[in-house]
């Protein structure tokens, strides 16, 4: 088999954009996944795709009617409240910037690519330069690949690309998300629908915060948001497997005192599930470029979640696949050098943007984040 001109390492919402694109370009390129199948990723949460890069860059995709079909836009809607329940403010009505749930949006892109393109099964290990320079890909399941013209890290917070081109590492945050969902068989449920209904509704107070947020299918997730020691829940004192001891965790040491509503919310979740959240910062963005390697999405520029990191890493696919269509695979470190030149200028500012939305999260009163928001 002949080597594909290019490899895309992770099939998560960048590198799967990238693939659609070079398909639709016919630039030829190969993906390798850790994932076993698409079956075995059900990571879920709702992502919000916006009009000028997520939008636009499934348009230049032509899978916007596809889009369309899974779009919620009756989703947008968020209401802000304090920790004693009482609202403050919606927003978001007719917002450019309709929910989608992130296993339908895979869904979609995965629907547009040949099956045979995607190697699942395949864990990168390391990247590292062979003898003509290009990179030689060594995967956990003992295969190894080299010749391509160009390696693209899309393989997310952790990925094993970068130490290729930079030294930047993730630093924790501080902050970790506590995940849980309510279905509609939780007693729990019709309080919920009947307070939130459509939309998402953000609870801020004592530097924490609660997130409830409607899913494609009705259900609500909700996310803790907390300050917690790096590990605190991973490997930490708190075992999330242990259901009654999680919610006594969060009800005595992060929200005793919230209002009854809120502490339902805790006394109610089930199969919790851990986020820390780490970034990388504004001055990793800018490494030198590296002849046959780059980096898009997550791996190139992670951030606090904020609301634009899916949307900043579609628009990097859209803008490495337009330069490679432009120069040519024969001209691809052109390619390249003009694409990260665009991309740290993307990256730094929503790395910025996400770092500001952190901290008014994360502050003792709703008031900050009204006022970051209506700015
Ligand atoms: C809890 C949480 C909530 C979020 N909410 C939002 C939101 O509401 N809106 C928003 O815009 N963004 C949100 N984000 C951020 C958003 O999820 C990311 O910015 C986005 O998924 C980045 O896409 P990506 O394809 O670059 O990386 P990822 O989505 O991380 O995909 C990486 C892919 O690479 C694969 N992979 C990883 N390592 C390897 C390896 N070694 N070998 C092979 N494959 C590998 C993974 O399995 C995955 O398929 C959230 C993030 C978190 C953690």
């Amino acid at each position: 088999m002949n080597t594909p001109v290019i490899a895309i390492i992770g099939a998560g919402p960048c590198g799967l954009t990238l693939a659609r694109l070079f398909e639709c370009k016919g630039i030829d390129y190969v993906v390798y996944e850790r994932d076993e199948s698409p079956e075995s990723n059900r990571n879920g949460g709702s992502l919000d795709i916006h009009g000028d890069t997520g939008q636009l860059a499934l348009r230049e995709c032509g899978l916007f009617d596809k889009f369309m079909q899974r779009a919620r836009y009756e989703d947008t809607v968020f209401a802000i409240a304090d920790k004693a329940g009482e609202r403050l403010l919606e927003l978001g009505q007719g917002r450019d910037a309709p929910e989608i749930d992130r296993t339908d949006l895979r869904q979609i892109l995965l629907d547009s690519i040949p099956e045979d393109k995607i190697k699942w099964g395949h864990a990168l290990k390391s990247a590292t330069p062979g003898n003509d320079k290009s990179p030689v890909l060594r995967f956990a399941n003992d295969t190894e690949f080299s010749g391509f013209k160009l390696i693209v890290g899309a393989d997310g917070a952790w990925s094993k690309v970068r130490p290729m081109v930079t030294r930047a590492t993730p630093m924790y945050t501080g902050k970790s998300f506590i995940v849980s969902t309510i279905h509609h068989a939780n007693p729990l449920y019709e309080t919920i629908a009947s307070k939130v209904k459509a939309g998402s509704s953000l609870s801020i107070g004592c530097g924490k915060y609660i997130m409830i947020q409607r899913q494609g299918d009705g259900s609500y997730r909700i996310s803790f948001g907390l300050q917690a020691p790096e590990g605190f829940f991973r490997n930490g004192s708190v075992d999330l497997q242990d259901t009654e001891a999680t919610r006594r965790v969060l009800l005595l040491q992060f929200y005793a005192d919230w209002s009854d509503e809120y502490k339902d919310l805790v006394r109610y979740s089930t199969d919790f599930c851990a986020w820390p959240l780490y970034s990388l910062s504004p001055e990793d963005m800018g490494w030198e470029s590296m002849q046959g390697v780059t980096l898009a999405g997550d791996a190139a520029h992670l951030a606090y979640p904020g609301g634009e990191g899916v949307n900043v890493a579609m628009t990097d696919s859209l803008k490495l696949a337009s330069k490679i269509a432009e120069h040519g695979v024969n001209h691809i470190a052109q390619a390249v050098q003009e694409y990260e030149a665009d991309m740290f200028s993307r990256a730094i500012d929503a790395i910025t943007e996400s770092k500001a939305m952190e901290n008014v999260m994360y502050s003792e009163n709703p008031q900050a984040f009204v006022d970051h928001i209506c700015a």
